[in-house]
């Protein structure tokens, strides 16, 4: 119990540290784009120096990317849960997750009918999908197949209103090896190269199920694939995580 404190309040501060530095850097960023444009018009049709802009106006984009993230780890960006229909929104993504994944790998789709609406925040639902679907793509090297699922679980014998969604991403790659397995959540853990793995995808997924009052699960075969199941409960049970804290410190009066 005290070794989980000692975690949550290092994440905290990590996250105030990070938010801080993410915050400034991003208002940086702000001040290179506003005078990037301003320089564009000023050089007018000299191709090197148009090139040298695009460069510079590429790597702002990777950096406000970045940022973005960091502040999605930081918790600085606010969370706005309403009513998700899940099939829609996997469609609604469905053009980005092509583009992502490119022509070597195939996607498929199988959205169960009447999946059970989910509370949660949509940009973050469609992030978290995102990072799912990337990760996946890099876990492979050539052709493969990433399959997406949506369905309703219903534990054995419960009645009425209770029960999940689950939602996968089930990849054809090298998968996950058993030593990492437990680090593969903790923010900035990464095995890909500096500039290509910033340690924060499995992170804004996890951080996303928990606030949404779901779970992630992961199984994976090394040479085989990995499957990441989000499970978030269906829309009229769910409790999110700031409910759930607010009964814990509250007390149940009894
Ligand atoms: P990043 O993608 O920037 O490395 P993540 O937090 O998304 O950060 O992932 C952390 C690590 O987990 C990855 O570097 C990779 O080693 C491992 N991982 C995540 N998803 C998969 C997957 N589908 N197959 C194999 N390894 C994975």
């Amino acid at each position: 119990m005290h070794q989980q404190l000692a975690e949550s309040q290092k994440l905290d501060a990590l996250g105030q540290l990070t938010g801080g530095v993410a915050h400034d850097f991003n208002n940086l960023l702000m001040i290179i784009s506003g005078s990037l444009h301003t320089l564009k018009k000023a050089v007018g049709d000299d191709p090197k120096c148009q090139r040298a802009l695009s460069a510079i106006e590429g790597a702002t984009k990777r950096g406000a990317s970045l940022t973005s993230q960091l502040l999605t780890f930081a918790r600085r960006q606010s969370v706005n849960p309403q009513a998700v229909d899940v099939a829609e929104r996997i469609d609604a993504v469905r053009e980005v997750l092509d583009a992502a994944v490119g022509s070597a790998v195939t996607l498929q789709f199988d959205v169960a009918k009447g999946v059970w609406p989910v509370m949660v925040d949509v940009a973050e639902f469609e992030t978290a999908l995102v990072n799912l679907v990337v990760n996946a793509r890099d876990a492979m090297t050539g052709a493969g197949v990433i399959a997406i699922s949506a369905r309703n679980e219903t534990p054995v014998g419960e009645a009425g209103a209770g029960g999940h969604v689950a939602i996968s991403v089930a990849d054809t790659g090298v998968g996950i090896a058993p030593d990492i397995l437990s680090k593969i959540f903790d923010p900035f853990f990464t095995t890909k190269p500096i500039g290509k793995g910033t340690g924060l995808g499995l992170s804004q997924v996890h951080g996303f199920a928990h606030q949404a009052g779901g779970t992630v699960k992961v199984a994976s075969e090394l040479g085989k694939g990995t499957r990441i199941t989000i499970l978030l409960p269906r829309k009229e049970t769910a409790v999110t995580a700031e409910d759930a804290n607010a009964v814990e410190i509250g007390g149940s009066g009894t």
